[in-house]
């Protein structure tokens, strides 16, 4: 197995770079590959940028240059469904580009060409990833999360949903925007802004891959709001600590 894990963004992937075994960095079409072990698995690191492009060109790289067999996702995300709060942890079953339509002439959502709406996260690794994430709770929570900030985002019992993630070339801030397309997407868990991308490029290269996402905001007018604090304080804690336990894992299977 050689991993590749993709971030969005730098804060997420920092503990992780820093916790790589003799890790050696690599430039390639404008990214830092971070090329090491993590916790004794083949790991490769890899901030992707926002967006669907930017997470596209991340993943293919990270399969024909860098020979990853599967693929990880950690970031956050905004709450596709009004009983998904912030700081709770949703795991992909599969993914949809919620901006793609080319109606009248294919269904709304379908990837022309390709007959598919939904893109497939691998269902092995995404249990393997939600057993990681159940851990996290269980045994790291309490202590990897300053106080302040759990009262700062009202964290109490944060819980995992497994279900369907949207993304689209748009932070969703907007309540209408958002209740539509819970809406129009049943089963929808989270709206982002690169997981469909890394699965429609990983359904075509044949390589599995599972999306983890934490909670950040509602997708409503409130969504920039200490955003970036979250992602700092809250949703750095999340992704490191359910990697390790991912590898560690993954170590003894
Ligand atoms: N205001 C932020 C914008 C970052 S873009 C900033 O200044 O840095 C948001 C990132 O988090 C993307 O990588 C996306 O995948 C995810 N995300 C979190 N909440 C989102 C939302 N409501 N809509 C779309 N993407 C969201």
């Amino acid at each position: 197995m050689r991993l590749g894990i993709i971030s969005a963004l730098s804060e997420e992937q920092q503990g992780l770079v820093e916790a790589m075994q003799s890790p050696y960095k690599l430039i390639h079409g404008q990214r830092t590959y971070w090329v090491g072990q993590l916790w004794e698995i083949d790991a490769v690191c890899v901030l992707s940028r926002i967006g669907k492009v930017a997470a596209a060109v991340t993943t293919t790289t990270l399969v024909e240059k860098f020979g990853v067999t599967h693929i990880l996702f950690t970031g956050v995300a905004g709450s596709g469904d009004r009983s998904i709060k912030v700081g709770d942890i949703v795991v992909a079953e599969s993914l949809v580009q919620h901006d793609m339509d080319a109606s009248p002439l294919f269904p709304r959502f379908e990837v022309p060409l390709t007959g598919m709406t939904h893109f497939p996260a691998d269902h092995h690794l995404g249990t393997r990833l939600l057993d990681a994430a159940y851990a996290f709770l269980e045994n790291d929570f309490s202590d990897a999360i300053d106080p302040l900030e759990k009262a700062a985002f009202g964290l109490r019992q944060p819980r995992i949903h497994r279900g369907l993630i949207a993304s689209g070339d748009q932070f969703v801030n907007d309540r209408e925007h958002i209740n539509g397309l819970n809406a129009a997407l049943p089963g929808l868990v989270a709206v982002e802004m690169e997981g469909a991308a890394v699965a429609q490029v990983c359904h075509e290269l044949n390589v599995p891959c599972a999306v983890i996402r934490t909670i950040s905001d509602n997708a409503n007018e409130n969504a920039a709001t200490d955003f970036l604090r979250f992602v700092k304080s809250v949703a750095a804690q999340y992704a490191f600590h359910i990697v390790r336990r991912f590898c560690q894992q993954t170590k003894v299977l």
